[in-house]
This record gives structure tokens, sequence and C-alpha cells, in this order.
């Protein structure tokens, strides 16, 4: 086995259960909505947000516009639409600020990794730009993170599962294939091609919506959580980190 230099992470359901933050999230905007005066059931508005969202995608900027379009008139007549863009948003962005965490078992293996070794720790997602990044400071995660180490695909012009999104990772760091490490959740997205250039694959099985989902491909480790990821580490890479 060859010595490994690198970790990369995945960001989604796997730093943090986007998921269910997701879910919080929008509850809690659907709430603000109500109690600036819309009149409809929460579980209503709930799911015609969801049909929003499905229908024009989670990066979509005007999700409330749409949802305000989308409902009886009389039921937020007398309200200026814009105060109630505003109050969904806000509560959208204060559920951020309270609670987009990252799990706390990979908080501690940043730590640990970060204190105790010399492997570069990287993050290898798709997604926007601005909103990859942001998630990186709110989860409070950079410091950790070397700065070169960050690949987004908005950033790179490739997207998951392009193979190419994983190499121009490995390129740039003048990293072998197994020398890497890449830590995903899905495994059609992340695993597939990981395995595809020779990268050592670990899934997060943990929550989200890929936990039932099968790959091409299997991955090397299967981990539930961050100190599974420490064992493993430990165990076949002799990376010790834990007394
Ligand atoms: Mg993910």
């Amino acid at each position: 086995m060859a010595e490994i230099r690198a970790i990369f992470f995945d960001i989604d359901d796997t730093l943090y259960s986007t998921s269910e933050f997701s879910q919080m999230a929008r509850e809690n905007s659907v709430d603000a909505l109500i109690h600036a005066g819309v009149n409809i059931p929460r579980e209503a508005l709930l799911k015609e947000l969801s049909e929003v969202i499905a229908e024009f995608s989670s990066n979509y900027q005007e999700h409330y516009d749409k949802l305000l379009l989308r409902i009886p008139q009389e039921t937020c007549k007398d309200i200026n639409p814009a105060v109630l863009i505003a109050s969904a948003v806000v509560a959208y962005h204060e559920t951020k600020f309270r609670h987009l965490r990252p799990y706390e078992d990979a908080l501690e293996a940043f730590k640990l990794l970060h204190s105790k070794t010399n492997l570069i720790l990287g993050i290898i997602t798709a997604g926007l730009a601005v909103k990859q990044a942001e998630k990186l400071v709110r989860l409070n995660l950079l410091q950790y993170i070397q700065n070169d180490a960050i690949f987004i695909s908005d950033q790179i012009g490739v997207s998951k599962p392009n193979i190419k999104l994983f190499l121009r990772a490995l390129t740039d760091l003048r990293l072998k294939p197994n020398e890497a490490m890449y830590i995903g959740d899905n495994p059609v997205n992340d695993i597939d091609p990981a395995n595809t250039i020779g990268m050592i694959t670990v899934r997060n099985r943990r929550t989200g919506r890929y936990t039932g989902l099968e790959g091409k491909t299997r991955p090397n480790y299967e981990i539930h959580n961050f100190y599974d990821l420490l064992d493993l580490l430990a165990r076949d890479f002799n990376i010790k980190v834990q007394n």
C-alpha cells in the first residue's frame, strides 16, 4: 500500500447533514411566512416550496418569489410581497448561522489529522463557487484545509462525476492517484470516478439521499462516522492520531 499524502472530502452529506439542514431551513422559512401573515397551513406551504425547489433546482435564487406566485392571492393579500420574501430569506439565513455545523466527529478528525500528520486535507465538491465556499466558512473547517486543495466544480468548469475534476486535484498537487484518498456519500458521483482513476475511496454511508444507492464500483472502504476513518487510517495506513 502506497503512503497516503492527501485526503480529499466531499462537502454535502459528508461533512454535515445537508438533508437535515435543508429541511430545517425550509421549515423555518415557511414558519416565517406564516408569522408574517400568509394564511396557509404549514404542511401545504412546505409541500409547495418543495415543488418549487424540485422544479427550479436548489441553486435557483428566487424560490420564495415563485412560491408566492403559486399560492392563492387572498392568502397573503394586503402584505407587501417584498416583506414576505425578506422574512423567508432571513429565516433561511438565520438557520445557516445557527445550525450549519460539521458533524462533531468530522471536526475532531480534521483537528487530529491537521495537528498530528503532514497530510494535505482538501475538498473536491460539485456546486456553485460562492455557495460551496460559504459552507466551508460556516462549517469553520478552513483552518484545517490547505488553501490550494479546494476544488469546486463551478470554478474548474468540470463537474462530478467527470474524472477530470478529480484528476485536476491530483495534477495541481502533484499526487499519484494511490497517494490520495477521496471520501464522499454518493456512489455514482463520488466513488465511481475516484475509483476509475485509482484513488483510495471511502464511502460515507451515514445520511442523505444516496444511502440506498449503489454505483458501478465498490469503495475501498465504508464508514459511518469519522472515527471509522481514523480507525482505518491507523490500521491500514499506519497513520495514528489517537492515543
Ligand atoms: Mg455529497
